[in-house]
C-alpha cells in the first residue's frame, strides 16, 4: 500500500503528450539531469518520447534515467520529465520485444 505522502508518477499517454507539446525546449532539464553522458537535443528527445525509431544516445539515456526527479524544479512551465522518461523506459522496453 502506498504510503500517504508517496509521490506518483505515471502519467497517462495523453497526460504525457500534452507536457510534450507544452514544452517550450529550453534545456534546462537536462542540464540538471546526472544521467547526460552525452549530447542529446530537447526536440530529438520529444519526437523520440512520442513515436518513431528510438536513436542510439536517446535509449541509451532512456535507460541511464533513474528517476531522480532532479529535471522536474528547473522546469520554467512546470513539465514533469521524469515522467516523459518513464514513458520513454516503456517505449523502449516495447521497441525491443518487437525485434
Ligand atoms: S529523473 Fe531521469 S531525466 Fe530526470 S534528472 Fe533524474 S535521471 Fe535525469
Ligand atoms: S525544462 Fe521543461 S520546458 Fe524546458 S526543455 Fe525541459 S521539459 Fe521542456
Amino acid at each position: 500500500m502506498l504510503k500517504p505522502n508517496a509521490i506518483i508518477l505515471h502519467k497517462t499517454r495523453p497526460q504525457v503528450q500534452q507536457e510534450i507539446q507544452a514544452c517550450i525546449g529550453c534545456n534546462e532539464c537536462l542540464i540538471a539531469c546526472p544521467a547526460v553522458a552525452e549530447p542529446i537535443t530537447i526536440d530529438v528527445l520529444n519526437r523520440e518520447t512520442q513515436n518513431g525509431p528510438i536513436s542510439g544516445p536517446v535509449s541509451r539515456f532512456a535507460r541511464a534515467c533513474y528517476q531522480c526527479g532532479a529535471c522536474v524544479a528547473p522546469c520554467p512551465v512546470g513539465l514533469h520529465r521524469d515522467a516523459m522518461m518513464l514513458w520513454l523506459k516503456i517505449r523502449l522496453l516495447d521497441s525491443q520485444e518487437e525485434e
